[in-house]
């Protein structure tokens, strides 16, 4: 298969995105830009497009895909409306109108005619209504319901550049949309509404805290970051080992002074062993460390600069063949809340805390 690379910058193009959208309601494959990652779109009610985008991916078929949609009303023909969840379609308004559109998907009862193959054999649904303005013109344009998951084969970091979405489906989809470089950079944060209290099963740009003053309680699922509790976590997608680079990926926590001396013996070691060490870090400290390849994430206190850096600096630190890599922890707060659980994700959990 060609794959057909359009570019749609600032300016919605109307025509391209009329191509595009024609190819989502034939059963194709389009990958497209939002606001958090790439994503990798087929048509949600068509459970050919659900199961191809599973193939390109080489996805497991127990990993639903989030739904997306460009108005409110939409939902209504996704999820269940039995009176038995009217709370929790009251609980999505809420957030909606304090979240949508943006970064946040909620997990709903779903409606029958949702195919299976697009929620992984689950009677819930995964929701979102992106905010980027190519997205929404897509959903519009292909007739409301985009299914889409990132748009990286299954394994790699989401592709937050149309290149590596390139490097990844070039062949295997029938069209790329290249909107820039995104804007957050990590998943969206993930709320299962069908549980009391609401619980995130990923952390995303939309934090605990923010969704805590319209919920009220909220809970957040333990293996987010505990890598050995025992339990399967609750968004199916995060029981996978992901983002995984090629090379031996260590976190390490601790005083600045502690960090720096711990890594740069573990650096000597392995260098001495004739591997090609990598460090990840802060801006203010990465020059501290004697690597190979030194990669900053930037500002310490800037937690949106790292978030956008940490996939594409997983896949630099491929494609220039580092072997043993060490990386400073984030602060657990906030969008660090994110990114450390996507760190850890990468590093299989393996981090040292002094
Ligand atoms: P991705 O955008 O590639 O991360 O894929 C979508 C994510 O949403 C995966 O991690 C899924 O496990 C999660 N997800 C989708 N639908 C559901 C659902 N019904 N319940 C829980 N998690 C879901
Ligand atoms: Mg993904």
């Amino acid at each position: 298969m060609n794959t057909k690379v359009i570019t749609c910058m600032e300016e919605n193009d109307k025509a391209c995105l009329a191509e595009a959208g024609r190819i989502l309601k034939a059963g194709g494959l389009v990958a497209f830009p939002t606001e958090t990652v790439y994503g990798l779109g087929g048509d949600a009610f068509n459970p050919d497009s659900s199961r191809k985008i599973y193939a390109a991916k080489g996805r497991p078929s127990d990993n639903p895909l989030i739904v997306h949609i460009c108005k409110w009303d939409d939902i209504y023909r996704l999820v269940s409306t039995a009176p038995e969840h009217a709370g929790k379609l009251a609980a999505a308004k809420k957030l909606a109108d304090a979240f949508w559109p943006g970064p946040l998907t909620m997990i709903l009862p779903k409606a029958e005619e949702v195919p299976e193959e697009t929620t992984g054999g689950l009677r819930t649904v995964a929701v979102r209504m992106p905010s980027h303005k190519t997205a929404l013109a897509l959903i519009e344009a292909s007739g409301g319901y985009v299914a889409a998951p990132s748009a990286n084969t299954s394994g790699r970091p989401s592709p937050t550049l149309a290149k590596y979405v390139l490097e990844d489906m070039d062949g295997r989809i029938d069209m790329v949309i290249d909107g820039g470089e995104v804007g957050i950079g990590l998943e969206s944060t993930i709320v299962d509404l069908t549980v009391s209290p609401a619980e995130i099963l990923r952390p995303g740009y939309v934090t605990e805290a923010m969704l805590r003053t319209l919920l009220g309680e909220i809970e957040t699922d333990r293996t987010v970051f505990d890598g050995n509790s025992g339990q399967a976590p609750k968004a199916p997608g995060m029981k996978y080992r992901h983002y995984a680079p090629k090379g031996e990926l260590t976190i390490v926590s601790g005083e600045e002074e502690k960090t720096f001396s711990y890594i740069n013996e573990r650096l000597r070691q392995a260098r001495a062993a004739g591997k090609r060490t990598a460090v990840i870090a802060a801006e203010e400290t990465a020059r501290n460390y004697d690597a190979d390849i030194r990669k900053s994430l930037g500002g310490r206190t800037d937690g949106l600069s790292a978030a956008k850096r940490l996939y594409r600096v997983l896949r630099e630190l491929d494609d220039e063949g580092a072997e043993i890599i060490y990386a400073e922890a984030f602060e657990n707060t906030g969008l660090g809340a994110a990114l450390m659980n996507r760190l850890l994700k990468a590093a299989g959990h393996r981090m040292i805390e002094l």
